[in-house]
């Protein structure tokens, strides 16, 4: 490939985003039906989208709503959201996605010369969205699978303008304490940002939950991430949202797209903020299919780490990635750890119970033809 185009030698340097296979992808690739596939390796809610989204989205798309650009402020979607978190809607940014956020959180702070800081094992946007800046990642190492606050807090020296934090982090599905949070934050100085990515919150057992709209009220440096893409089964639509109490939503809409976040993905998730029914039958069978999953692990033998979100880090062993091919063979997508730097590990997202149940199945039969060869 030519490489005459001037770009900076930093955005050459990026190694590309490795997201979970699609379903139609497999489906071409091993010609399968779609239907008969089964994709645990994206996180994405197995309930599909409630109900009361959709409803929003026929409403919203009408001829005359879709020709029209989308309200570029998103001001119904950040007064339900404001609303239901009890903050002022000017703390809301809504973005593309949670991702989005990252990014635009990136380009707003970081130049070439300064550096964003996160714990090993990480989402790859992290980094990728630092590098895009010229910014310089610091990756600190972990405790075990525990992200080491202690550490990361050391880490942050003069040139260091953003910290992601994950909770429950992906891909172990350990959360950090909301004591620890709280000390790290002390010592974390007021002109560093310190982004905590909710992603996974609504998974989490109330008591292993960080309060952390209460932070935001006091930490004027903290930005707390969500989305609509897991819990509330919306992946399709990109929409999530961030918190902050100072000046980072002021910076980020001077750059931000205008029409970042499209009409229908706006009225999805104004129409699904405050379904609590639907959040509480995602919680519910999500709690029961971890239970089932981490019971089948057990019972094979597999070192898995505890989880507190919608996904299992497992350990196969060295032929981690034959068995990912072998589940592949079957129609089943997992997503293996080789890009999270643990090439023995494979991620499995929680099903319904009975897509569990198919995964265990055809793992069991799996591992045992692979140790018998
Ligand atoms: C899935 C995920 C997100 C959500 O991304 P969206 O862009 O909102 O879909 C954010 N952070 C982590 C760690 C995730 O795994």
């Amino acid at each position: 490939m030519s490489d005459n185009l001037s770009a900076p030698s930093y955005i050459r340097g990026i190694e590309p985003y490795k997201a979970g296979k699609p379903i139609s992808e497999l489906a071409r690739e091993k010609g399968l039906q779609p239907e008969n596939i089964l994709k645990l390796a994206s996180n994405e809610n197995p309930l599909g989208a409630p109900e009361s989204a959709l409803q929003a989205v026929r409403e919203a798309a009408t001829a005359h709503n879709v020709a029209l650009y989308p309200d570029g402020n998103a001001y119904n979607l950040k007064h339900a959201i404001a609303k239901r978190l009890g903050v002022p809607a000017e703390w809301i940014i809504v973005g593309n996605g949670s991702d989005e956020l990252m990014g635009l959180t990136c380009e707003a702070l970081l130049e070439p010369g300064a550096k964003s800081v996160y714990s090993q094992f990480y989402f790859s946007v992290y980094r990728i969205d630092t590098l895009a800046c010229g910014g310089t990642p610091v990756e600190v190492p972990a405790k075990g699978f525990a992200i080491d606050l202690d550490a990361i807090a050391k880490a942050v020296t003069p040139e260091v303008r953003v910290v992601f934090l994950t909770t429950p982090n992906n891909p172990t599905g350990l959360t950090i304490s909301q004591a620890d949070f709280e000390a790290f934050l002390g010592k974390i100085p007021p002109s560093v940002t310190v982004v905590l990515d909710e992603a996974y919150r609504e998974f989490v057992p109330e008591e292993d939950r960080i309060d952390s709209i209460a932070l935001v009220k006091k930490y004027p440096n903290l930005f707390v991430t969500r989305t609509f893409s897991k819990a509330y089964g919306l992946a399709g639509l990109r929409v999530g949202f961030g918190v902050n109490s100072s000046e980072l939503p002021e910076l980020v809409n001077r750059i931000r797209p205008p029409f970042n976040c499209n009409t229908l993905a706006q009225a999805a998730a104004a129409g699904c903020v405050n379904d609590q029914a639907f959040l509480d039958r995602v919680y519910e069978m999500n709690r029961s299919g971890v239970k089932q999953l981490e019971d089948g692990f057990s019972s094979l033998n597999l070192e898995f780490v505890p989880t507190k979100s919608n996904f299992v880090l497992v350990h196969i062993g060295p032929k981690a990635a034959e068995l990912n091919q072998a589940l592949l063979d079957r129609g089943i997508i997992i997503r293996p750890c080789a890009s999270f730097g643990l090439p023995e590990w494979i991620r499995v997202s929680v099903g319904t119970a009975d897509q569990n149940e198919r995964f265990l199945a055809a793992l069991k039969e799996l591992l045992a033809k692979l140790s018998a060869a």
